[in-house]
């Protein structure tokens, strides 16, 4: 008990709100002294170490639990420049292991009952369940499958509980006509365009609208974010709603990162309950990239692997995350992130591969500015079996201005210019906005008929009015379409 504040339990930061035994209290310091300094253990009480290569993913400022974000590089984390991404070491040592296969596993959010308590106990008890006597003939056995299946019959169940049965298995969504104009668009095997339009700054939405009316002809969706850079704008749903009053079909953008579960189950049965049938599952952008003050920034309650899980699973299987049935299941086609230049491709792909498992039947890709680069992620995927079970919109953003050309090639995580193209829009001068046009324009080309590419998501934000434009002469209008004004400013 704290001197000055009597009636008061002592309770370090993160500790379970309620009193343990001192046996338990004994275990989790054993565990602490012993794993801390062994796996830099941070004590989450839902050990997953089996399956993360033995390093300890916990220490991810993003709380990841099932891989990298799409920020990551081999330089450092970027949301903290001065450590490495902590899932880059995990992906190189578990390519090294031989345990890559292993990080498909998609791995539940935390129990945070357990949180900052001990995880052995657990394993006892279900080294008991096996049998103490088998556990302990099948480890000293030459049998290497033997023993590998003895391993998982006593940690799989610990890191994988009862209301979350986590795998590394595909799971075809369980209905067959489309739910969405986007999605019955990619299945007739058009390629399609998405466009996204800036949700406003602030209560009034004149410009939004007209933004919407513009590029609706031209797309089959239009993307709400949600409060990039962890910035307040307008909120997706509200943007989404809006966009449906409009004959527009949305693509909702919901980033975990403002998100419980509780918030999650509610809001995406309140989207599909309003029509939104789109969703895009992002872990977002950390709140350290927000401007000040900054909000709590340790406490992350799902990530975007685990967001495609409960959302597959309310729709598929009519089940809220803590096992209650829904009686009426909502309707989604569910989208994820695609990251082709984050980390190393093969990495990457094991992410990609990882999210459509999860239930990702979308990609919607960061910009793309290097058709060969793209080509090897899509290798990398196509090895991986999963072009057929996911769709692929590539991310294309005219660069309207030498600055913002280098601040993303230079700033935005994820994001490569090659030189060439640098060069291209330095030599501009004052044409550098019709350059970038024409450079978006050569990026379509390219990528159009490569293999997995279904469609191309266009990112002119507060630049909407270049949509129709570059839709119209890429090819990709549709034919009952007037020419549009050419307008550049
Ligand atoms: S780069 Fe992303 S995944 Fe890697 S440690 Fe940082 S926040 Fe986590």
């Amino acid at each position: 008990m704290p001197l000055f504040t009597p009636g008061r339990r002592w309770q370090p930061a993160y500790y379970p709100f309620k009193k343990v035994s001192k046996g338990q209290r004994a275990l989790a310091f054993v565990e602490r002294v012993s794993k801390g300094p062994l796996f830099g253990c941070r004590m989450c009480g839902n050990c997953l170490l089996q399956e993360t290569a033995f390093i300890c993913p916990m220490e991810c400022p993003k709380g990841a639990r099932n891989g990298p974000c799409g920020g990551s590089t081999e330089a450092h984390c970027y949301v903290d420049e001065t450590r490495p991404c902590i899932w880059y070491e995990i992906y190189e040592r578990a390519f090294k292991m031989g345990r890559q296969e292993m990080l498909l596993e998609v791995l539940p959010p935390l129990d945070w009952d357990k949180v900052g308590g001990e995880t052995w106990g657990d394993v006892m008890r279900q080294v008991q369940v096996v049998g103490t006597k088998k556990v302990f003939t099948a480890l000293v056995k030459r049998d290497k499958e033997a023993r590998a299946a003895t391993w998982d019959a006593v940690f799989r169940p610990v890191r994988q509980p009862d209301w979350w049965q986590g795998d590394a298995e595909y799971h075809a969504p369980a209905y067959d006509e489309p739910v969405s104009e986007l999605e019955r668009r990619l299945k007739a095997g058009e390629f399609v365009v998405t466009a996204e339009v800036a949700p406003p700054l602030s209560a009034a939405t004149g410009a939004m609208c007209r933004n919407v009316e513009l590029v609706r002809p031209y797309v089959a969706a239009v993307n709400f974010t949600d409060c990039p850079s962890a910035t307040p704008r307008m909120s997706s749903i509200a943007c989404s709603t809006m966009a449906l009053q409009h004959d527009a079909e949305p693509v909702l953008q919901i980033a975990a990162r403002d998100r419980t579960r509780t918030g999650l189950q509610a809001e995406v049965l309140g989207a599909s309950a309003l029509g939104i049938r789109n969703i895009l599952c992002l872990s977002g952008d950390h709140a350290r990239m927000g401007p000040p003050p900054q909000g709590r920034m340790d406490v992350i309650d799902i990530d975007a692997v685990q967001m495609l899980w409960i959302l597959r699973r309310m729709r598929d299987e009519g089940k809220y995350l803590d096992g209650r049935n829904l009686k009426f299941r909502p309707q989604f086609f569910l989208g994820a992130a695609g990251a082709p230049f984050a980390s190393r491709p093969e990495f990457q792909a094991i992410r990609e591969h990882k999210k459509v498992n999860a239930g990702a039947q979308f990609f919607q890709t960061n910009l793309v500015y290097d058709p060969d680069g793209l080509e090897i992620w899509l290798n990398e995927l196509a090895k991986r079996n999963i072009l057929d079970k996911v769709y692929i919109l590539i991310g294309i953003t005219p660069l309207k201005t030498l600055k913002m050309a280098h601040y993303m090639n230079d700033d935005v995580p994820g994001v490569f210019i090659p030189q060439p193209i640098l060069k291209r829009l330095e030599a501009a001068g004052d044409g550098v906005a019709e350059e970038g046009v024409q450079i978006a324009l050569e990026l379509i080309e390219a990528i159009k008929g490569k293999q997995g590419v279904n469609g191309i998501h266009l990112m002119a934000v507060g630049w909407e009015e270049i949509v129709p434009r570059i839709v119209t002469e890429a090819g990709l209008a549709r034919p009952q379409l007037a020419q549009p004004e050419l307008c550049l400013n």
